[in-house]
Order: structure tokens, then C-alpha cells, then sequence
């Protein structure tokens, strides 16, 4: 596994992994997508997922050839041993030490490492991961610290040399916007904003000037609150 010109996206179908989708496209000359089916509560997500890459294939030609496959992995054990609101239909709290019960433990490790498996199969070392410690809800799995680990543990255990990429780490949520807009303009904007999805509840009825979702839930609000500094800093 020698090739610097592949990279992995693990792409939920939410803003952060369709902003990671065009820094991937940007950057390397083939990129292939990786989704999770854990048991999330709601399939909408996944949904989007394919409507994402549909649309920047279409409306980006430049990235076209670059995209490459798209896989979807099967982890509903990872549902089935969690209570959390992501994966049973609970109400969204905060635990004692501020941890909301959306924190599904493990994911981002158990994520990570199929991916590095899937990334292994296919002669893919650069793998490119949405997640951030500036701007997010306090999930320990998101924490730049947990990544690197995470890295070195991947390459120990696989004799490999894997590059765990988070180009949106330590930027706020109106910074991912400035990103998405620097990487594909304000055609790249409303894509993320039309087809991407965030809301826990997998709301797509309104739509707001920041996209789809309930308004409410925890993600709704950090997204909304992204996209207002975003146009006021513009
Ligand atoms: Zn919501």
C-alpha cells in the first residue's frame, strides 16, 4: 500500500463529511466514500448520502472522475449494544458531566477502523474523517488527541502507515462553511445546505435558510448558530 494519490472519506451524509467530500476531491486524484449502517434511528442520513455524491458529480465535472466507489458497511451490532438517543427512541439529555445521550460509544473507533480494514483492502492509506473539538458537542470519540491515538494504534496494529486526516478539527461550524465556500464556491454552499443532513431527528419537513431539520435538537441549533455567523461574517 504505497498510493499518495487515493484518500477514504467516511461520509455520514452530514455537513461536516460533505464539506470533508470536496477537501478530499480537492486534494487527491481518486477518492471512495464509506458509510456506516449502525442502527441509527433514522435512515434519512443515508438517504442523503447518495444524493450528495449524485449532485457533486453532477455540478462539479473537475471532481467527477475523481470519484470513485462508494461503500456501505453493515454495524448494527454497534446499535443493538447502545442506549443512546441516537439508536432507540429516547429523549435527547446531558449526562451529569455534560455528555449528551446522543454520544454513542466506540463509534468513531469502531469507524475508524474499518475503515483503515476497508482502506487496507483497497490500497487506501489517506483516510479523511469530518470530525471536530472546536465547535461540537463534547463528544470524547471527536477529540484531536483520541484521532492521533487512534492513528497510531491502526499502524501498530496493521504494520501500515496510515494518514488519518480531520481538516475541520479546529474549525467552528461557521469556519466549515467558509471551507465549503473556498473549496467550491456558493454552488458548493447550497449543495451542503439543500442535500446534507444534521438534525438528530431526522426532520427534513421545513427548511430553513440553513437546510433541513427540526430546529431544536442539539445539532439543529449548533448548525443554525454556524450558519448565522457564517453570514454575518460574510
Ligand atoms: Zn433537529
Amino acid at each position: 500500500m504505497r498510493d499518495g494519490q487515493s484518500a477514504l472519506v467516511l461520509f455520514s451524509g452530514g455537513q461536516d463529511s460533505a464539506t470533508c467530500l470536496a477537501w478530499a476531491l480537492a486534494h487527491y486524484r481518486r477518492v471512495e466514500t464509506v458509510g456506516f449502517e449502525y442502527g441509527q434511528r433514522h435512515a434519512v442520513e443515508l438517504e442523503c448520502r447518495q444524493r450528495l455524491r449524485e449532485e457533486t458529480r453532477q455540478r462539479f465535472p473537475q471532481w467527477a472522475a475523481r470519484l470513485g466507489d462508494d461503500h456501505l458497511l453493515d454495524l448494527r451490532a454497534l446499535g443493538q449494544l447502545s442506549e443512546t438517543a441516537m439508536t432507540r427512541d429516547m429523549a435527547i439529555d446531558t449526562d451529569a458531566k455534560g455528555l449528551p445521550n446522543t454520544f454513542v460509544p466506540g463509534r468513531n473507533l469502531v469507524f475508524f477502523t474499518y475503515a483503515a480494514a476497508l482502506g487496507w483492502r483497497r490500497g487506501i492509506r489517506h483516510l479523511v474523517a469530518g470530525v471536530c473539538e472546536t465547535d461540537y458537542s463534547g463528544y470524547p470519540d471527536c477529540r484531536d488527541d483520541t484521532v492521533k491515538a487512534m492513528q497510531v494504534a491502526l499502524n501498530l496494529g496493521m504494520d501500515e502507515r496510515f494518514v488519518l486526516h480531520t481538516p475541520l478539527m479546529w474549525l467552528d461550524k461557521a469556519a466549515t462553511w467558509v471551507l465549503a465556500e473556498q473549496l467550491g464556491g456558493d454552488a458548493l454552499v447550497e449543495l451542503i445546505v439543500e442535500h446534507s443532513h444534521t438534525c438528530y431527528l431526522g426532520e427534513r419537513g421545513q427548511r430553513h435558510d440553513w437546510g433541513y431539520g427540526c430546529g431544536h435538537c442539539p445539532a439543529c441549533v449548533l448548525r443554525a448558530e454556524g450558519w448565522r455567523r457564517y453570514r454575518i461574517g460574510q
